[in-house]
C-alpha cells in the first residue's frame, strides 16, 4: 500500500510565486532585511519591500527594454548573490522563466544549457564574462543580451543602473503579467535524472509555492520571522538554495547572509559575527567542521540547526560535529524534480532518528517498488516513488524522458527518483543505494553519460563507461572511467587523459576516482552500459585490499 504522509495536509494558495510573496498576508514588516551580503553587510542588504521594488524594476525594463514575452527564458550564470531574488521575481514579473546554471561551467556546458533552454538573456558578473559571452555566442545570444551584476555595481548591473536605462529609453509603465500558476513555469533547472545528458526539469510556480508551504508545514515552525538568521552558502544555481535559499527567506521574513562561495573561514567568522541560527549545507560542510581544526577557535553557539542534505550523512559525523562543537545537525533530502525537498527529520527528532532523512512531507504519497515495478512490503528496501505537489511537470521538450519517469498509479503521478530506501514504524526514511546513473561529488550533480561522450573525443578512447566510487577520506562518491584503450595503454596515458578532460569540464565533474583500462565494457543485449557490473568489479578491488 502506498504510505500517506504522517504529517497532516496543508492548504496551498493557487497563486504564482509573485503573488504568493508580495500580494499574500505575512507575519513580518516591509523593512524586513532579506539578503544582507556577507563582505559589505552595512551597504549592501536588501529589505522584503527593497526586493519587490527591485524586481519591478527589472520586470520592467526587461519588458520596456527587450519586449520580453511570457515564457520568455532567461538564464543566470553567477554566483550567490543579493541581487538574485530582484533578477528573478522580475523575471517573473515579465511573464518570464529562469534557468540558473553553475558558474563554474565551462564555455560549451554553459552553451549546451543556453542552447537547450532557448534563453533570450543572460545574466552572469564581470568576472564571469568571457565564459559567458562564448557561451552566448554559440547559443546565438547577442552581447547585447548579457547584463552584468555584482560587486562591481556602479558601473554594472545594479538594478538602479538598469532601472536608470529604461528610464532613459521611456516611461511606459509594464504591468506585470497575469500567469497560471500550474502551467507556467517558474524555473528550468538541470539535472540528469535517472539517466542519460542533463535535461531541463520543468518547475511551474505551483511546485515552488507548494515546495514552500510543505516545507513550512513539516519543519516551519521551528523557525521564526525577523528572529532567526540564515547563511546563504549553498550555491542558489542548485535547486537545494533556489528554493531553500531564494524563496524561502523571502516568504518567511528570514535574514539570510549571502556568500559567494564556500570557504571555512569565511563561513564560521559569518556563523560568528552575524550569530547565524540556521544553516543548509550539503555534507562536504559538516566533514570540514568535523576535522578542521580551526572550527574550534570560532563562537558557533549562536547555531539552533544545521540541515545536510544533497547527499548522504554519515551517523559518525553528526555525532562527531556534537560531541566537539555541541551543534546538532538533521538531514533533509530531496531532488532536482521534487522543487526539491520531500523529507526532513524534525529538529526535535535529529537524534531519535539519527541517519534517516526524516519524515515525508504533508500533501505527499509514496511507495517503495522492485525493479519489476512491483510494490515492495512494509520495511523491505525498494525504488522510491513520490508524488505530491511539488512533482515537476516533465523534462524540457523531452517526452520520452519523462515518460520514463513518471507514472500514473492509483489515480496519482508518481515520480521515480531513481533512488532506494526503506521506512521504519515511525514514519522515518531511509535512503540506502541508488539505481540511477547518477553520480554525486559533494552534492553536486555528475551525469556519466556526459563525460562518456565527452571521454569518447579522446584519440586514446575506444569506448568508455564512468561510474561514481566512494573516496573515504572526502566522504564523497567521485568519477572513475572504465576506458577500452584505442592501443597499449600505461599509467601516463590515464594521467593524460584526466587532465584533458579537467580543462573541459567544470570542477566538480573530473576524474578524480581517475582511469583504469579494461578490456570491454560490460553491456546489456540491448547496449546499455552494465554499470553495476563496474561497480562490483571496484568493490571486490577494494575488498580484496
Ligand atoms: P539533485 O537533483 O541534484 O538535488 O540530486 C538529487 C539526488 O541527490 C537524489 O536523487 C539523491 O540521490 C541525492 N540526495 C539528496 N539528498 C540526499 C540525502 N539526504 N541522502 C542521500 N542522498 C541524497
Amino acid at each position: 500500500m502506498p504510505t500517506q504522509s504522517s504529517i497532516p495536509d496543508v492548504e496551498i494558495p493557487r497563486q504564482d510565486l509573485w503573488a504568493f510573496m508580495f500580494n499574500s498576508k505575512k507575519d513580518f514588516a516591509d523593512d524586513q532585511v532579506i539578503y544582507r551580503d556577507a563582505n559589505a553587510p552595512d551597504q549592501l542588504y536588501y529589505t522584503f519591500s527593497g526586493v519587490r521594488d527591485a524586481a519591478t524594476s527589472f520586470g520592467e525594463g526587461l519588458c520596456d527594454l527587450w519586449d520580453w514575452q511570457r515564457s520568455d527564458v532567461l538564464a543566470i550564470y553567477a554566483p550567490n548573490d543579493i541581487d538574485f531574488a530582484a533578477i528573478v521575481y522580475g523575471t517573473f514579473y515579465a511573464g518570464g522563466i529562469v534557468s540558473p546554471a553553475n558558474p563554474g561551467y565551462s564555455p560549451d556546458e554553459l552553451a549546451f544549457q543556453l542552447k537547450n533552454a532557448g534563453a533570450k538573456a543572460l545574466v552572469t558578473t564581470k568576472a564571469f564574462l568571457k565564459p559567458a559571452r562564448l557561451a552566448a555566442e554559440q547559443a546565438g545570444i547577442s552581447t547585447n543580451r548579457i547584463i552584468l551584476l555584482g560587486s562591481e555595481r556602479d558601473e554594472t548591473f545594479s538594478v538602479k543602473h538598469w532601472t536608470n536605462i529604461r528610464k532613459a529609453s521611456r516611461s511606459q509603465r509594464y504591468r506585470r503579467r497575469k500567469l497560471d500558476p500550474e502551467n507556467d513555469l517558474a524555473f528550468l533547472v538541470y539535472s540528469s535524472g535517472t539517466t542519460g545528458l542533463p535535461k531541463g526539469v520543468m518547475l511551474s510556480h505551483r511546485n515552488i509555492v507548494a515546495d514552500l508551504c510543505l516545507i513550512k508545514g513539516c519543519v516551519g515552525h521551528y523557525y521564526n520571522s525577523g528572529k532567526d538568521k540564515m547563511l546563504g552558502v549553498l550555491p542558489f544555481f542548485h535547486i537545494y538554495g533556489l528554493t531553500g535559499l531564494v524563496h524561502q527567506p523571502l516568504s518567511r521574513g528570514i535574514e539570510l547572509v549571502v556568500m559567494p562561495a564556500f570557504d571555512l573561514k569565511k563561513f564560521l567568522t559569518a556563523v560568528q559575527t552575524h550569530k547565524i541560527t540556521f544553516v543548509y549545507v550539503a555534507p562536504p560542510v559538516i566533514v570540514r567542521l568535523a576535522r578542521d581544526p580551526m572550527v574550534a577557535e570560532y563562537d558557533l553557539s549562536s547555531l539552533r540547526m544545521i540541515t545536510s542534505g544533497a547527499a548522504p550523512l554519515t551517523q559518525e559525523l553528526v555525532d562527531t560535529v556534537y560531541r566537539k562543537l555541541n551543534i546538532k545537525i538533521n538531514q533533509a533530502y530531496g531532488l532536482s524534480e521534487t522543487s526539491p525537498m520531500t523529507h526532513t527529520q524534525p529538529w526535535d527528532e535529529w537524534y531519535t532518528s539519527v541517519g534517516s532523512v526524516g519524515k515525508m512531507f504533508p500533501n505527499m504519497t509514496a511507495k517503495y517498488v522492485d525493479p519489476d515495478g512491483n510494490e515492495v512490503g512494509a520495511n523491505e528496501a525498494g525504488e522510491l516513488w513520490l508524488a505530491g505537489p511539488n512533482i515537476f511537470g516533465g523534462y524540457w521538450k523531452n517526452e520520452q524522458a519523462t515518460a520514463d519517469s513518471i507514472t500514473e498509479q492509483d489515480g496519482l503521478r508518481y515520480f521515480k527518483t531513481g533512488d532506494v530506501g526503506y521506512q521504519d514504524k515511525d514514519h522515518n526514511f531511509y535512503i540506502t543505494d541508488r539505481v540511477k546513473e547518477l553520480i554525486k561529488y559533494k552534492g553536486f550533480q555528475v551525469a556519466p553519460a556526459e563525460l562518456e561522450g565527452k571521454l569518447m573525443d579522446h584519440a586514446m578512447v575506444n569506448d568508455v563507461a564512468v561510474i561514481g566510487v566512494y573516496h573515504k577520506e572526502q566522504e564523497t562518491e567521485v568519477p572513475r572511467a572504465f576506458v577500452v584503450p584505442a592501443k597499449q595503454a600505461g599509467d601516463s596515458d590515464a594521467e593524460e587523459i584526466v587532465k584533458w578532460l579537467d580543462a573541459k569540464v567544470a570542477n566538480h565533474k573530473r576524474l578524480r576516482g581517475g582511469v583504469r583500462f579494461i578490456d570491454e565494457v560490460p553491456k546489456s543485449a540491448s547496449g546499455k552500459i552494465l554499470r553495476r557490473v563496474l561497480k562490483d568489479k571496484v568493490k571486490q578491488e577494494e575488498d580484496g585490499e
